[in-house]
């Protein structure tokens, strides 16, 4: 049986507002207009979506509880409602993904670009510009597809009305004009620039604006900077999906920024204060006498920002004790002596505990 307040993620006496937040946020995650041929996803999204039909209407979330089960109650869930449901909670949201049938008749296709940023351009925001190739109105013919001062003229097939009629047994039936392909006029004097098709293929140059604290993943939209829409339809969309490279000493996950430093082990015994690299440029670490490996040190407000936030969160520092592989024989010499001094053990507290857990073994 499927739980679906599992499904959605609340507890059993979650309010009606948090079931719609809850379902709202799954249902942008695993939309099929953000998954296009995922199959995982489309289940998910079905499973939620039969989830929240459910929880939603008192009457059968109250059968539910009882019942553990949404049968009985007129039928199953699952699609009933589907449209309205979305309608209902998204409105007009889901156009922005060039979602519902309607609009995808008329709107040109969104374009996908995929941009490489630094880490550095994730953390302040960029502005960078991107070329790539689109379909636009030919400016020689605007869109006509004729010569300038030429218009085209009315199909003779179809005398003007792009459909042909005929008689098929007792039906008459109307298919489209093939040789004017339903535009029921005919070029005679192609542009020459888009050879009379009325677009022309451009490289399309635009600037844009990377806020601060983006990620891998994260999309922006650039709206009406898609395909051109046919018969007129305004454009799709531009969606620029950010990859942030690999940084060869940070390691960023969410605000905070991680990296790793290595410190000698008179440093770690003694303490000391170390350069560290931020993104921000470098930065002074105090390591406090007795450091081990392994140790992690927070530098304040040098990881990333939220997108739109403000404040910006850590950088994390792990410590490593380096082991020196080369030793002078000066070295050599006082490092033979720190042993004698320090009674030759290196881990006496790790002695200590395991004696502890033998004798206790033994009792
Ligand atoms: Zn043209
Ligand atoms: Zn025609």
């Amino acid at each position: 049986m499927k739980d679906y307040y599992d499904i959605l993620g609340v507890s059993r006496d979650a309010a009606a507002d948090d079931l719609k937040r809850a379902f709202r946020q799954l249902a942008m995650k695993y939309h099929p207009d953000r998954n296009p041929d995922n199959k995982q996803s489309e289940d998910k999204f079905k499973e939620i979506n039969e989830a929240y039909s459910c929880l939603s209407d008192p009457q059968k979330r109250a059968h539910y509880d009882r019942f553990g089960s949404s049968e009985g109650m007129g039928g199953g869930y699952a699609g009933a409602g589907f449209g309205d449901i979305f309608e209902d909670i998204f409105g007009d949201l889901f156009g922005a993904f060039g979602g519902t049938g309607r609009q995808r008749a008329a709107k040109g296709s969104d374009l996908r670009y995929d941009l490489g940023i630094s880490l550095s351009e994730a953390v302040f925001g960029a502005e960078k510009t991107i070329d790539f190739p689109k379909w636009e109105i030919c400016k020689e013919c605007k869109g006509s597809g004729s010569e300038p001062g030429k218009s085209p003229e009315t199909c003779p097939s179809c005398k003007g009305a792009g459909q042909i009629r005929f008689q098929q047994g007792f039906f008459s039936v109307s298919k489209s004009c093939s040789k004017c392909q339903g535009t029921g006029h005919r070029i005679t004097h192609p542009c020459k620039k888009c050879k009379g098709t009325g677009r022309i293929k451009e490289n399309k140059s635009i600037s844009l604006k990377i806020p601060a604290g983006v990620d891998t993943g994260s999309r922006l939209r650039v709206s009406g900077e898609g395909e051109l829409g046919e018969y007129g339809g305004p454009s799709g969309d531009l969606y620029v999906v950010l990859n942030v490279e690999e940084h060869p000493f940070f390691k960023r996950e969410g605000t905070e920024i991680f990296c790793e430093a290595p410190v000698s082990f008179p440093q770690a015994a003694l303490g000391a204060e170390i350069e560290i690299p931020t993104i921000d440029g470098a930065a002074k670490l105090k390591i406090p006498p007795g450091a081990q490996s392994g140790r992690l040190f927070t530098i304040k407000g040098k990881g990333a920002p939220r997108v739109g936030g403000h404040q910006r969160g850590n950088q994390i520092v792990r410590i490593y004790v380096e082991v020196p592989t080369k030793l002078t024989p000066r070295q050599r010499e006082l490092l033979e002596e720190f042993t004698s001094i320090n009674g030759g053990e290196a881990a006496k507290g790790f002695k200590e505990k395991l004696k502890d857990l033998f004798s206790g073994v033994e009792n």
